[in-house]
Protein backbone atom coordinates (compact mmCIF):
# COMPACT_ATOMS: atom_id res chain seq x y z
CA UNK A 1 0.00 0.00 0.00
CA UNK A 2 1.50 3.60 -0.80
CA UNK A 3 1.56 6.14 1.58
CA UNK A 4 0.87 4.07 4.20
CA UNK A 5 1.83 6.44 7.16
CA UNK A 6 -0.44 9.54 5.73
CA UNK A 7 -3.36 7.08 5.35
CA UNK A 8 -2.95 5.57 9.08
CA UNK A 9 -2.74 9.13 10.16
CA UNK A 10 -5.67 10.31 8.41
CA UNK A 11 -7.50 7.17 9.86
CA UNK A 12 -6.36 7.56 13.71
CA UNK A 13 -7.37 11.45 13.25
CA UNK A 14 -11.63 10.73 11.84
CA UNK A 15 -11.60 7.71 14.67
CA UNK A 16 -10.41 10.68 17.44
CA UNK A 17 -13.11 12.84 15.86
CA UNK A 18 -15.66 10.18 16.07
CA UNK A 19 -14.12 9.11 19.34
CA UNK A 20 -14.62 13.08 20.61
CA UNK A 21 -18.46 13.99 19.32
CA UNK A 22 -17.33 15.91 16.95
CA UNK A 23 -17.72 13.70 13.84
CA UNK A 24 -21.44 11.39 13.58
CA UNK A 25 -22.26 8.95 11.16
CA UNK A 26 -20.55 9.72 7.85
CA UNK A 27 -20.62 13.46 8.02
CA UNK A 28 -17.22 15.38 8.65
CA UNK A 29 -13.92 14.27 6.37
CA UNK A 30 -10.50 14.79 6.99
CA UNK A 31 -7.51 15.08 4.69
CA UNK A 32 -3.74 15.38 4.36
CA UNK A 33 -0.69 15.98 1.93
CA UNK A 34 1.59 13.22 2.26
CA UNK A 35 5.15 14.15 2.90
CA UNK A 36 6.70 11.94 -0.40
CA UNK A 37 4.89 14.21 -2.81
CA UNK A 38 3.34 17.59 -2.41
CA UNK A 39 1.06 17.56 -5.06
CA UNK A 40 -0.75 13.81 -3.59
CA UNK A 41 -2.80 14.14 -0.61
CA UNK A 42 -5.07 11.15 1.27
CA UNK A 43 -8.82 11.98 2.48
CA UNK A 44 -11.38 10.15 3.56
CA UNK A 45 -14.09 8.01 1.60
CA UNK A 46 -17.45 9.20 0.25
CA UNK A 47 -20.20 7.53 2.04
CA UNK A 48 -18.21 5.10 4.16
CA UNK A 49 -18.76 4.14 8.06
CA UNK A 50 -15.68 6.08 10.02
CA UNK A 51 -16.04 2.99 12.28
CA UNK A 52 -14.21 -0.58 11.43
CA UNK A 53 -12.53 1.56 8.59
CA UNK A 54 -8.93 0.77 7.37
CA UNK A 55 -5.89 2.86 6.09
CA UNK A 56 -6.50 0.85 2.97
CA UNK A 57 -10.04 2.57 3.13
CA UNK A 58 -8.38 6.11 2.97
CA UNK A 59 -8.04 7.61 -0.68
CA UNK A 60 -5.29 9.06 -2.70
CA UNK A 61 -5.91 11.54 -4.79
CA UNK A 62 -3.61 13.13 -7.07
CA UNK A 63 -3.95 17.48 -7.28
CA UNK A 64 -2.89 18.22 -10.88
CA UNK A 65 -1.50 21.51 -12.42
CA UNK A 66 -4.64 22.51 -14.10
CA UNK A 67 -7.18 22.40 -11.34
CA UNK A 68 -8.20 18.63 -11.48
CA UNK A 69 -7.81 16.16 -8.60
CA UNK A 70 -7.64 12.89 -10.15
CA UNK A 71 -8.49 9.48 -7.55
CA UNK A 72 -5.63 6.91 -7.74
CA UNK A 73 -5.78 4.80 -5.14
CA UNK A 74 -7.95 3.31 -2.20
CA UNK A 75 -10.93 0.99 -2.23
CA UNK A 76 -13.76 3.53 -2.14
CA UNK A 77 -13.94 7.00 -3.89
CA UNK A 78 -12.52 10.41 -2.31
CA UNK A 79 -15.02 12.51 -0.53
CA UNK A 80 -17.89 14.52 -2.19
CA UNK A 81 -16.28 17.82 -0.02
CA UNK A 82 -12.81 16.93 -1.31
CA UNK A 83 -12.61 20.52 -3.33
CA UNK A 84 -13.04 22.15 -0.34
CA UNK A 85 -9.95 19.97 0.99
CA UNK A 86 -7.84 20.83 -1.64
CA UNK A 87 -8.67 23.91 -2.56
CA UNK A 88 -7.17 24.99 0.64
CA UNK A 89 -4.00 22.42 0.49
CA UNK A 90 -3.38 23.83 -2.81
CA UNK A 91 -3.68 27.77 -1.91
CA UNK A 92 -1.36 27.35 1.33
CA UNK A 93 2.21 25.24 0.76
CA UNK A 94 2.57 25.36 4.73
CA UNK A 95 -0.87 23.33 5.02
CA UNK A 96 -0.62 19.70 5.42
CA UNK A 97 -4.05 19.15 6.98
CA UNK A 98 -7.09 19.93 6.69
CA UNK A 99 -10.12 18.85 9.29
CA UNK A 100 -14.13 19.13 7.92
CA UNK A 101 -16.78 18.79 10.80
CA UNK A 102 -20.63 19.25 11.29
CA UNK A 103 -19.85 19.49 14.84
CA UNK A 104 -23.34 20.64 16.73
CA UNK A 105 -22.17 23.92 18.87
CA UNK A 106 -19.96 25.25 15.71
CA UNK A 107 -22.58 24.81 13.81
CA UNK A 108 -24.86 26.60 16.14
CA UNK A 109 -22.45 29.13 16.50
CA UNK A 110 -22.29 29.81 12.40
CA UNK A 111 -26.49 31.04 12.45
CA UNK A 112 -27.72 34.53 13.20
CA UNK A 113 -27.13 37.69 11.22
CA UNK A 114 -23.89 38.68 12.83
CA UNK A 115 -22.36 35.08 13.57
CA UNK A 116 -18.91 35.78 15.61
CA UNK A 117 -16.77 33.17 18.06
CA UNK A 118 -14.30 34.97 20.04
CA UNK A 119 -11.86 33.39 22.63
CA UNK A 120 -13.01 32.19 26.17
CA UNK A 121 -9.95 30.62 27.05
CA UNK A 122 -6.43 31.31 26.09
CA UNK A 123 -5.58 27.87 24.12
CA UNK A 124 -8.08 29.06 22.14
CA UNK A 125 -6.68 32.07 20.86
CA UNK A 126 -4.09 30.21 18.82
CA UNK A 127 -6.77 29.77 16.40
CA UNK A 128 -8.95 33.52 16.22
CA UNK A 129 -10.05 35.48 14.68
CA UNK A 130 -12.65 32.60 13.34
CA UNK A 131 -14.24 33.50 9.85
CA UNK A 132 -17.74 32.70 9.02
CA UNK A 133 -18.81 31.83 5.24
CA UNK A 134 -22.33 31.79 4.11
CA UNK A 135 -24.40 28.81 2.98
CA UNK A 136 -23.10 27.17 -0.68
CA UNK A 137 -24.21 23.94 -1.91
CA UNK A 138 -21.63 21.24 -0.42
CA UNK A 139 -19.14 19.10 -2.33
CA UNK A 140 -19.35 22.77 -5.10
CA UNK A 141 -15.87 24.10 -6.33
CA UNK A 142 -18.15 27.62 -5.28
CA UNK A 143 -17.85 26.54 -1.18
CA UNK A 144 -14.31 25.56 -1.71
CA UNK A 145 -13.90 28.82 -2.93
CA UNK A 146 -15.27 30.53 -0.06
CA UNK A 147 -13.38 28.58 2.70
CA UNK A 148 -10.17 29.50 0.97
CA UNK A 149 -10.81 32.90 0.54
CA UNK A 150 -12.13 33.12 3.92
CA UNK A 151 -9.13 31.68 5.61
CA UNK A 152 -6.95 33.52 3.08
CA UNK A 153 -3.17 33.35 3.93
CA UNK A 154 -3.21 32.72 7.90
CA UNK A 155 -6.13 31.65 8.92
CA UNK A 156 -6.91 28.58 10.49
CA UNK A 157 -10.79 27.83 11.05
CA UNK A 158 -13.66 29.32 9.71
CA UNK A 159 -17.30 28.50 10.50
CA UNK A 160 -20.05 27.15 7.88
CA UNK A 161 -23.46 28.79 8.04
CA UNK A 162 -26.25 25.34 7.89
CA UNK A 163 -23.39 23.19 7.69
CA UNK A 164 -20.75 22.78 10.05
CA UNK A 165 -16.40 24.03 10.46
CA UNK A 166 -13.17 23.77 8.40
CA UNK A 167 -10.19 23.93 9.94
CA UNK A 168 -6.33 23.97 9.24
CA UNK A 169 -2.75 23.13 9.98
CA UNK A 170 1.09 22.78 9.40
CA UNK A 171 -0.05 19.03 10.85
CA UNK A 172 -2.62 16.94 11.65
CA UNK A 173 -1.86 17.65 15.22
CA UNK A 174 -2.73 21.60 14.67
CA UNK A 175 -5.60 20.94 12.61
CA UNK A 176 -7.35 18.42 15.08
CA UNK A 177 -6.59 21.00 17.85
CA UNK A 178 -7.99 24.01 15.45
CA UNK A 179 -11.07 21.76 15.50
CA UNK A 180 -11.04 20.57 19.30
CA UNK A 181 -10.72 24.43 20.45
CA UNK A 182 -13.13 25.96 18.36
CA UNK A 183 -16.03 23.41 19.34
CA UNK A 184 -14.79 23.84 22.72
CA UNK A 185 -14.96 27.73 22.20
CA UNK A 186 -18.62 27.64 20.65
CA UNK A 187 -19.78 25.09 22.80
CA UNK A 188 -18.79 27.71 25.94
CA UNK A 189 -20.21 30.64 24.17
CA UNK A 190 -23.64 29.01 23.66
CA UNK A 191 -23.73 28.02 27.06
CA UNK A 192 -22.65 31.32 28.49
CA UNK A 193 -24.94 32.86 26.22
CA UNK A 194 -27.98 31.05 27.56
CA UNK A 195 -26.78 31.40 31.27
CA UNK A 196 -26.65 35.09 30.57
CA UNK A 197 -22.50 35.26 31.67
CA UNK A 198 -21.48 35.44 28.05
CA UNK A 199 -17.85 37.50 28.70
CA UNK A 200 -15.22 36.36 25.98
CA UNK A 201 -11.49 37.61 26.44
CA UNK A 202 -10.65 41.25 25.61
CA UNK A 203 -9.22 41.78 22.31
CA UNK A 204 -6.08 42.98 24.32
CA UNK A 205 -5.68 39.81 26.14
CA UNK A 206 -6.55 38.19 23.06
CA UNK A 207 -3.46 40.00 21.23
CA UNK A 208 -0.84 39.25 23.72
CA UNK A 209 -2.19 35.61 23.95
CA UNK A 210 -1.42 35.41 20.19
CA UNK A 211 1.97 37.05 20.77
CA UNK A 212 2.86 34.63 23.42
CA UNK A 213 1.74 32.03 21.79
CA UNK A 214 3.92 32.69 18.22
CA UNK A 215 6.91 33.22 20.03
CA UNK A 216 6.60 29.88 21.93
CA UNK A 217 6.48 28.19 18.28
CA UNK A 218 8.90 30.37 16.83
CA UNK A 219 11.75 28.62 19.31
ZN1 LIG B 1 -19.87 18.87 5.27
Amino acid sequence: MNYEKTRQTVLDAILEAVEKGLINGTSGNICMRTPEDPTIVCITPSGVPYTGMTAEDIAVVKMHEDGKNEWIEGNYKPSSELPMHTAVIRNRPEVNATVHTHSMYATICAMGENPELRPITPPQCEFTPVGIVSFTMPGSDEVADKVKNTLGDKGLVCLIKNHGMFSCGKSMKQAMHATIYTEEMAQTTVIAKTLGTYEPMSKEAEKAMQDLIAADQAV
